[in-house]
């Protein structure tokens, strides 16, 4: 371990700091609680044993700032005291020293206080790396929290969180945007002559064509079972159209074969609405603009985009 030694005794910290070089430990010896303080800053010891009464700085306030100290690796800390001083031990104690020795060193009490700083030091180690561990699990358990495992797209959970984050902004900056809901066409058709597993497969496509669609900043998610939305910032209708539109051609594109559609090849429907910087409506209303959009897209004939009544007008 690494072992900072302070005391203004020279021979009380020649006689601890041969005891510690003998036990093995690399070891760093000061004569006061200044120089005591800027080695602890300097070098992070394991272990500290620190005489009560120090010039520049007792044994308690060094034990208090050390304590103090929010971040770092946990230091063991070992007040050293005269058998005049044992009566203030409990202040040491509750100063934050792990443990005490008394003077004169005794070499086997030192090495008995030393094995037990090593375990009790080995185990805030282990914890703190435990603890590390631990976010980086939380962090990654969020992510999948957010994901559709299907397709891998952000889910409805991802799309509330983002867009309260995109609400607070357009409220902060009146900032504006773009949001579409796509639905495939006659998808129930689909599985029903197909099969399930095959319309898992296409859904993962059609995931897959409209993020290829999607520029940065833009984002898509899996909204429903096979429903998808699209939030387009700083959009206008548009511009926010051209991008549908363009996932629409994207897939009608891929030409795969629905035996149930009357054009014979998978596709879908969009609705679109947007937010404009001086609208007080809510995300929850212009997704409800885009819905009834979508509705109008499916009513006229479907495979086509539709945008919100209240902007074609
Ligand atoms: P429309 O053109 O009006 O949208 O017709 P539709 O058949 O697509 O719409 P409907 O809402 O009647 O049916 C949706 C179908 O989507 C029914 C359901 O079996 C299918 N579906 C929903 N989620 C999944 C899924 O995760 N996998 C598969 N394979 N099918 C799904
Ligand atoms: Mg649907
Ligand atoms: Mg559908």
């Amino acid at each position: 371990m690494k072992i900072l030694i302070a005391d203004d005794d020279p021979t009380s910290r020649l006689i601890a700091d041969m005891a510690v070089r003998n036990l093995g430990h690399e070891c760093q010896s000061v004569a006061d609680g200044t120089q005591a303080w800027d080695a602890f800053r300097a070098n992070d010891p394991d272990v500290v044993i620190s005489d009560w009464m120090m010039p520049g700085q007792t044994g308690l306030q060094l034990c208090r700032n050390i304590r103090d100290q929010k971040s770092g690796s946990y230091t063991y800390f070992i007040m050293v005291t005269s058998n005049g001083e044992l009566g203030q031990m409990a202040e040491g104690m509750s100063a934050g020293a792990d443990d005490y020795l008394v003077k004169p060193l005794n070499h086997e009490d030192l090495q008995g206080r030393l094995i037990s700083a090593a375990r009790v030091t080995a185990m805030h180690e282990k914890l703190a790396h435990e603890q590390v561990e631990l976010r980086g699990l939380n962090t990654e358990l969020a992510a999948i929290a957010r994901r559709d495992p299907l397709t891998g797209l952000a889910n409805r959970r991802a799309l509330q969180e983002d867009l309260e984050v995109l609400e607070a902004r357009v409220t902060r900056y009146g900032h504006r945007y773009c949001m579409a809901v796509l639905d495939v066409d006659h998808f129930k058709a689909y599985n029903d002559s197909c099969g399930h597993q095959a319309g898992d497969q296409i859904l993962k496509t059609i995931a897959g064509t409209l993020s290829n669609q999607v520029r940065t900043g833009d984002s898509v998610y899996r909204y429903g079972g096979e429903e998808f939305l699209c939030i387009f910032p700083e959009q206008s209708l548009a511009t926010g159209t051209q991008a549908v539109e363009r996932m629409r051609i994207g897939l009608e594109q891929l030409a795969i074969p629905h035996p149930g559609s009357p054009s014979g090849v998978l596709t879908l429907s969009a609705g679109l609405a947007m937010l404009q910087p001086d609208d007080i409506r809510s995300a929850s209303e212009v997704l409800e603009e885009a819905d009834v959009a979508l509705y109008r897209a499916k009513h006229l004939g479907r495979n086509r985009v539709e945008y919100g009544i209240s902007e074609a007008t």
